[in-house]
């Protein structure tokens, strides 16, 4: 079962941040501003504990929370930020490379697409390096209340054929709206499902 309670455990700028591995963890990643935040809230049932990526400061930072005692949920930092200076992106590539191909307790990755917006360029970059980490990948889509089923099947559509591409990833397709609540049960059972294993 889903723990009732997380708690944020630490921000993480560097690889020697990084908790124990004594557990195991799955992470979340997406464009800013696609939901990420409100999704973790969603799921864990507490409000306000992610913040949204654009919260200055923490936008570098993987954060980590804990969901009871056996299990993390790691918050990757928002990509594809318009104003972003390179320095930056290159910094956290860097890291974010290093924390794919190195934690050994990452069961999944979580790539969130907006229901409205499909995958874009930036998503397809950060697929790629899950397939040459070899970290399996799932897609959620997000704010799925914010489109009508005609215009959402087509995004899924493309969502589906860009998947076909990547090896690393699952082929199931969350839908979720953290607004709404769909698809939060399902995907707490998805990652239920992998503590078990
Ligand atoms: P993050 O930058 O990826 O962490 O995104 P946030 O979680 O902060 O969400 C960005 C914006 O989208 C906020 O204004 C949210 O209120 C809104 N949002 C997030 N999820 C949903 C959703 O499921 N439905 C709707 N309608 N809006 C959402």
């Amino acid at each position: 079962l889903f723990a009732r309670e997380s708690e944020f455990v630490k921000g993480v700028v560097a690889m020697s941040g990084l908790p124990d591995a004594d557990r195991i963890e799955v992470c979340f990643a997406g464009r800013s501003n696609v939901g990420k935040s409100s999704l973790i809230n969603a799921l864990t049932g507490t409000k306000g504990l992610a913040r949204a990526s654009n919260t200055p400061g923490r936008t570098q930072e993987i954060n980590y929370f804990t969901q009871g005692p056996d299990l993390y949920l790691v918050d990757l930092p928002g990509y594809g930020y318009a104003n972003a200076p390179l320095a930056v992106v290159e910094k956290w590539q860097r890291l974010l490379k290093q924390y794919l191909s190195g934690r050994q307790t990452l069961r999944r990755a979580f790539v969130l697409i907006d229901s409205r917006h499909g995958v874009k360029k930036v998503d397809e970059e950060i697929m790629k390096l899950l397939d040459s980490s070899a970290v399996t990948f799932q897609c959620v889509m997000t704010k799925a209340d914010k489109v009508k089923a005609a215009e959402r099947q087509k995004v899924i559509d493309q969502v589906r054929a860009a998947l076909s591409k990547h090896p690393a990833a699952y082929p199931e397709i969350v839908l979720t709206s953290s607004e709404k609540g769909d698809g939060v049960a399902t995907l707490r059972a998805i990652i239920n499902g992998l503590r078990e294993e």
